[in-house]
């Protein structure tokens, strides 16, 4: 697996102070946190990390794009990925994932896996609604026979299954 390594980061051997990082994340990245509705991506993160004697500062930027299916027309579009996360990393006696942004760790900790936050704060930056964006125009970049097709699907009228029966009751006295 060729992204294994790349996301240890060696906590035991760096340095005090700044050292930065940079990921670029594609496919393979998503599939191997087995999100399969991801087929095509490309995401930049910077990680900015900053050692101090008792702790371990995180800053991640993330910026980018991830191919997914749109919630309205089903075809593929490149969702924008903007966005930022903290994390500390603090010494302590056991390892403990105290919140969001605070992981304790055992000081004889000589690597850290980064690869599932990653994944973590990437998706949680996607929106809730995923559609295709409109153009400059306000016009919907969603697929248009798809859209003809669901206007003319809710102005046909809906039939009522209860009067239905009703009418057919009615028919019989
Ligand atoms: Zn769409």
């Amino acid at each position: 697996m060729k992204y294994a390594r790349e996301f240890m980061l060696p906590l035991a051997g760096l340095p005090l102070g700044e050292t930065v990082y940079t990921f670029d994340l594609e496919h393979p990245f998503f599939v191997l946190n087995e999100d399969e509705e991801v087929t095509e991506a490309k995401v930049h993160v910077v990680l900015v990390l900053n050692k101090h004697e008792n702790m371990i500062e995180l800053h991640f930027k993330a910026e980018g794009w991830i191919e997914l299916p749109c919630d309205r027309c089903a075809d593929l579009y490149h969702q924008e990925i903007n966005g930022e996360q903290q994390l500390i990393l603090k010494y302590g006696e056991t390892y403990e994932e105290e919140s969001d942004e605070i992981i304790v760790i055992p000081p004889d900790l000589h690597e850290f896996d980064i690869r599932h936050l990653l994944y973590e704060y990437i998706i949680l930056m996607l929106p809730y609604r995923r559609v295709h964006l409109e153009d400059e125009e306000g016009n919907s970049g969603c697929n248009p026979e798809v859209l003809h097709r669901l206007e003319q699907m809710q102005s046909e009228p809906v039939i009522d299954p209860r009067w239905e029966a009703l009418k057919k009751l009615n028919n019989l006295s």
